[in-house]
């Protein structure tokens, strides 16, 4: 069962500094870029705004 809300990781590559989804990595943990294996996880960018007066 799939809910609509899938969250997507996001992974950086510690080498070449490229953002990966984690919908894009079909071959394992592997930057499409440089091949470099070792990729870290980054949360997507949330804005979080909290109303203070
Ligand atoms: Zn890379």
């Amino acid at each position: 069962m799939s809910d609509g809300e899938e969250q997507a990781l996001i992974y950086q590559c510690v080498r070449c500094g490229a953002t990966v989804k984690s919908s894009e990595l079909e071959l394992g943990i592997r930057c499409p870029y440089c091949r470099y294996r070792v990729l870290k996880k980054v949360r997507p960018p949330v804005i979080k705004r909290v109303l203070a007066r």
